[in-house]
């Protein structure tokens, strides 16, 4: 009755989900051991809301963006402090630190939250929990806080453990029990299904992640889109978002300043095809594939606008980019002459054989032709080599621009 597709070799990455336990007032209480024990909450302004609360708060019903007047009323004896957000960042930056001593990629998802991928790291620790443990141990003799870890073949699962048994907790899921932890854990436990989006799944009679299954992926994402797309990949056991240390590049990106501005369409069509070659052949160099493609324009009176394409797909093919960006172009209705274009591509996806792609005998061609201009240009340099269409699109360009000068003084 399930689909029988297999949950992604993905498992074989170790993720870790480091999430501070009641981050703001730890801290607190951590350097004013008056208060350790007491139930203590950040936010005093009458009208605002309740920035954090400690789990002694926590035990009276008071929960973060709860209105203070609200949390006042189910804790009368509870401790209002401002909150020292300067003091919270130093923290944070001392507990990122030791993060990063430990494992090799990490990436910072909030204040008090981290993701680390610790897959090439077999050799050097036991087993990933005894890396865990050794963390938590360091991060609470360091600085007198706990944290909760979550250890999952990904993201999305490394978060889900992070909660499972807070405060303090560790929990590990590994590969094979995946199918099984899925089985029967409630839809809302996904990141991204809030209350309101809980509330239309369980309309459908979705309840549990296995529920989500009995419809297929083009069901829902012909009913949520992108966020359809991801909830089936999740019922799945699949998340291919790789853990990103900050250094690491998001997106791709090429743009130019026209020698004069234009409307005319094959002008710009034709800058497209030369950042397309340009930005796919820095994908390629730096082993990435993305799946949003983005064309931005900038007008003449400097007003600009960023349209962007989420293929089915990652890719780094230059035809790909190019086709995205040309798709974007023609939906886009042109009032003023553009001065600058640009095409970038971002939300890049692992490249190594994570599921099969099937691509077809045009896809494999231009992945060809990618693979030996990219060589030669490798050797002679970027400008050594081009696609005969951007070869014609550089000499067009310079004459259609002699000719659009001319034509300037013409109001359109
Ligand atoms: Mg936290």
């Amino acid at each position: 009755m399930y689909s029988t597709t297999p949950l992604a070799n993905t498992f074989q990455a170790s993720i870790l989900h480091i999430d501070m336990d009641a981050f703001f007032t730890s801290v607190e209480q951590a350097d004013h051991p008056e208060l350790r024990g007491q139930p203590v909450i950040i936010g005093q302004s009458q009208r605002g809301v309740a920035a954090a609360a400690s789990y002694e708060a926590r035990r009276y019903g008071v929960r973060s963006a709860m209105p203070i007047a609200q949390a006042r009323k189910l804790c009368p004896q509870g401790i209002f402090l401002p909150g020292r957000m300067a003091r919270y960042k130093d923290v944070s930056a001392q507990v990122m630190a030791i993060i990063q001593d430990l494992c090799p990629v990490v990436e910072q998802a909030s204040v008090d939250e981290a993701y680390a991928d610790i897959s090439g790291m077999t050799q050097l620790y036991a087993s990933p929990r005894v890396l865990a443990e050794h963390l938590k141990k360091t991060i609470q003799a360091q600085t007198g806080l706990t944290c909760s870890i979550g250890i999952a073949p990904n993201k999305f699962l490394a978060k889900i453990c992070s909660d499972w048994q807070k405060p303090d907790g560790l929990t590990v899921l590994p590969p094979e029990q995946v199918r099984t932890f899925l089985d029967t854990l409630p839809v809302s436990k996904i990141p991204g299904v809030g209350p309101r989006w809980h509330k239309e799944l369980l309309s459908l009679d979705i309840s549990m992640v296995p529920d989500v299954l009995r419809f297929s992926r083009a069901f829902w994402t012909a009913r949520y889109g992108q966020r359809g797309d991801m909830l089936y990949d999740r019922a799945l056991g699949v998340d291919l978002r790789p853990v990103l240390s900050h250094e690491e590049r998001k997106s791709c990106s090429a743009e130019h300043t026209l020698d004069a501005d234009t409307k005319d369409r094959d002008i710009l069509r034709h800058w497209l095809l030369l950042q397309a070659e340009r930005v796919g052949h820095e994908l390629r160099k730096i082993q990435k594939k993305g799946v949003c493609v983005s064309l931005k324009l900038k007008f003449n009176d400097f007003s600009q606008c960023c349209r962007n394409i989420t293929l089915g797909m990652a890719t780094n093919t230059t035809q790909d980019i190019y086709a995205a960006t040309t798709a974007l172009l023609a939906r886009q209705h042109l009032t003023r002459p553009v001065r600058l274009i640009g095409t970038g591509v971002s939300q890049f996806r692992l490249t190594a054989g994570l599921l099969p792609v099937i691509r077809t005998e045009q896809q494999a061609k231009q992945q060809k032709l990618d693979t030996t201009l990219d060589t030669i240009r490798n050797k002679f340099g970027m400008n050594s080599i081009a696609r005969a269409d951007s070869q014609i699109a550089r000499a067009c360009v310079t004459t259609d621009l002699l000719s659009k000068k001319s034509q300037r003084s013409d109001p359109e």
